[in-house]
């Protein structure tokens, strides 16, 4: 079913000048209330929710664009939400064990607020180290020394087993000059601008219609997408 006009305006709200991975939350908590907070759901989960979202709003089907890096060729890749949501595979169950230098570490999935706190970190460097102990489930004022590369390795090969859908790689080869090419889809990113976008295009038309029939956008809201479109092309015959 297709989300209510209304719930698109409260999406456009929830994700303006938001950065991404607060907007994902953000449309998530409104949009997805049976979820419990989406800040603490496993990346894999929340970006499994965000493209089901983006499936009930715009449909199955996706276009991804990717520029080769050999001759700047543009390639478009056609792709379905549906195997997109079946390739992610089931839920992380948190925490699990891996074995490192002879030591057993429990490790858990990330979540968006350890992806918050990393974007707020000082250098990239330290960003990574706080993604790593946090999936450890270590405070960073007990670990303030880096963390090694082999752990990070580690603990990175890890998280992209046990939560497969937290990194969703695309790959494909240039139509130019046949290189292969891969590319990481970000729902985070990618559905919250489609979500603006969307919110942007139905204040446009509660605009046109306002100016046209002296319309309030709760009177707007009430239409039909159907009858929405209907009235606009009435408002353009008008003004033409
Ligand atoms: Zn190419």
């Amino acid at each position: 079913m297709a989300l209510a006009p209304l719930m698109r305006l409260r999406l456009l709200d929830a994700v303006t000048g938001m950065h991404p991975v607060d907007a994902a939350v953000r449309c998530l908590a409104v949009a997805c209330q049976d979820l419990a907070d989406p800040a603490d759901l496993p990346l894999g989960q929340r970006d499994a929710a965000l493209l089901a979202l983006r499936r009930r709003l715009l449909g199955d089907r996706l276009r991804a664009c990717a520029t080769c890096a050999e001759c700047g060729e543009a390639s478009t890749l056609e792709l379905s939400v549906a195997d997109l949501l079946e390739r992610m595979g089931g839920a992380a169950s948190s925490p699990w064990e891996v074995q490192h230098q002879g030591r057993t570490l429990s490790l858990r999935a990330l979540t968006s607020r350890d992806l918050a706190a990393a974007v707020a970190a000082p250098s990239p460097q330290r960003a990574r180290d706080l993604l790593v102990l946090a999936a450890l489930d270590q405070d960073e004022d007990v670990h303030p020394e880096p963390v090694s590369e082999e752990l990070a390795a580690v603990v990175a090969a890890s998280i992209a087993e046990h939560d497969p859908g937290a990194e969703i790689l695309l790959t494909g080869s240039c139509s130019g000059c046949g290189e292969p090419w891969s590319e990481v889809l970000e729902p985070a990113r990618f559905v919250t601008a489609e979500l603006a976008h969307e919110g942007a295009r139905l204040l446009a038309d509660v605009a046109a219609l306002a100016r046209a029939f002296g319309w309030t956008e709760s009177d707007v809201l009430e239409l039909s997408d159907a009858r929405r479109r209907a009235y606009l092309d009435l408002a353009l015959d008008m003004a033409g």
